[in-house]
């Protein structure tokens, strides 16, 4: 076999394996054997993730048979650009119902007048609002990678990509918000055109309007990222940013939302927003791809029309997936403060090598999450925790009372030593009793 990678020669040592297997298995295949390699790739997946796995991790989750059916892909080889009535292309009417239709649903949810939806990530959300509000040079304060500060608000991310410097916001580990003592000296020395806050692990609220006061004194914008959270903010069941005086919210669609992949800046002011747009297209996109409107669609009348069931059932679950994992042994992050009241949980995994290595564990054992950094540890650790999102199970229908079964596969797992193979079998048979 080849030693090193065609595709990614530079990608870690630990990659190259990997990757030069795939390469020698897919190298020269001819159009059948293309066409049925991706038929075996999806149903693998629909195996997988869809049907057998327990889906614990926090970036994810499965959008309901309506939502799915109104996918239909022809709709992204569509260019829409501009707004309906002055495109510039024509036939798109029925394309400009959705166009219409979804920002006013993402505004209404979020508690926002305006919604730019064009853009396709929450990556390219945030970007458009350092491309609006920050120039090359200037400066934004955001969480520290340790608190959770997503690689979008960092220098080797979006931030670095428009030329910004980042400043790390002054960070209270123990009550896991901004240290709010320090932040005025710290927004006066450091003059930041925009504050970020959100992350990739939000067990509390941030208290927003002290954030938002400090603010003022300094004229930065406040730029509240909920990608994890929105969710939970469209169920009524999370601090609402923008009625605490956040001026902008990003947000992923395909996270706790529960929609298509896809990213959207919210706020209720008209100038800030036709500066969003404005960066939106013609900045950052030119086809967009509106198929993700439809099935977007979808998902916000189903939050809309579930009122706040649905946060409920996800917050519930994470309080009981807790509970559970405190009794069953492990180092539930948070205790002092009763672990979370979102539909994230974190969990030491010191003990067991890291998170990524526990991670990789339970994948074995039909247990899917991710590690993650915990607040508090030394920059450039390792990922010490483990990361847990309720979002996926609660829509399949788990509730807190399979959240014990849940966390004892994690104990065998983990803490028992029982083999992966084994414990596997259970979390099939756990996951096949859910109806
Ligand atoms: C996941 C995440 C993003 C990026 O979202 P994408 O839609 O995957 O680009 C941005 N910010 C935060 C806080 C996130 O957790």
């Amino acid at each position: 076999m080849q030693e090193r990678s065609r595709v990614a020669p530079w990608a870690p040592p630990q990659a190259q394996p990997r990757l030069a297997e795939l390469e020698a298995e897919v190298s020269g295949l001819s159009l059948d054997a293309v066409t049925r390699l991706v038929d075996a790739v999806l149903a693998e997946h629909r195996g997988r993730l869809d049907e057998d796995g327990v889906v614990l991790y926090a970036g994810t989750n499965t959008m309901s048979e309506r939502a799915r059916a109104a996918h239909e892909i022809s709709l992204g080889c569509r260019p829409s650009m501009g707004w309906p009535g002055d495109k510039r292309q024509t036939g798109l009417e029925e394309l400009d119902v959705l166009e219409v239709l979804v920002p006013l649903q993402i505004a209404a949810l979020m508690g926002g007048e305006f919604a730019e939806v064009r853009l396709q990530s929450a990556t390219l959300a945030n970007l458009a609002c350092y491309s609006a509000f920050a120039g090359p040079g200037d400066t934004i304060a955001v969480l520290p990678q340790a608190a959770g500060g997503h690689t979008s608000h960092h220098a080797q991310g979006a931030a670095g990509i428009r030329g910004l410097r980042v400043a790390d916001l002054p960070y209270d580990t123990g009550r896991l918000d901004v240290d709010h003592a320090a932040l005025p000296a710290f927004l006066r020395e450091r003059r930041p055109a925009l504050v970020v806050l959100g992350a990739s692990l939000m067990l509390f609220p941030y208290d927003v309007a002290r954030v938002r006061a400090a603010c003022d004194e300094v004229g930065a914008l406040l730029l509240y990222d909920a990608s994890h959270v929105a969710g939970l903010i469209a169920g009524g069941r999370f601090q609402r940013p923008l009625d605490e005086g956040a001026h902008l919210m990003t947000m992923s669609t395909y996270k706790s939302f529960g929609g298509p992949p896809g990213g959207a800046v919210v706020t209720r002011d008209a100038d800030l927003a036709r500066q969003v747009a404005a960066a939106a297209y013609p900045g950052l996109t030119a086809n967009y791809d509106a198929s993700r409107l439809a099935p977007l669609a979808v998902v916000a009348a189903e939050h809309a029309a579930g009122g706040s069931g649905y946060a409920d059932r996800c917050i519930a679950n994470a309080g009981a997936l807790a509970a559970a994992l405190d009794r069953e042994g492990f180092t539930v992050v948070a205790a002092h403060r009763g672990w979370t009241v979102s539909h994230h949980v974190a969990v030491d995994a010191g003990a067991f090598g890291g998170g990524d290595e526990a991670a990789r564990l339970l994948a074995e054992g039909g247990v899917y999450l991710s590690g993650v950094g915990l607040p508090g540890r030394p920059a450039g650790e390792p990922r010490r925790g483990l990361r847990i999102g309720t979002q996926e199970v609660t829509r399949r229908g788990f509730g807190p009372d399979t959240m014990g079964e849940v966390a004892a596969l994690m104990r065998r797992l983990l803490i028992d030593g029982q083999t992966p193979a084994k414990v596997r079998r259970d979390a099939l048979a756990l996951r096949r009793a859910i109806p």
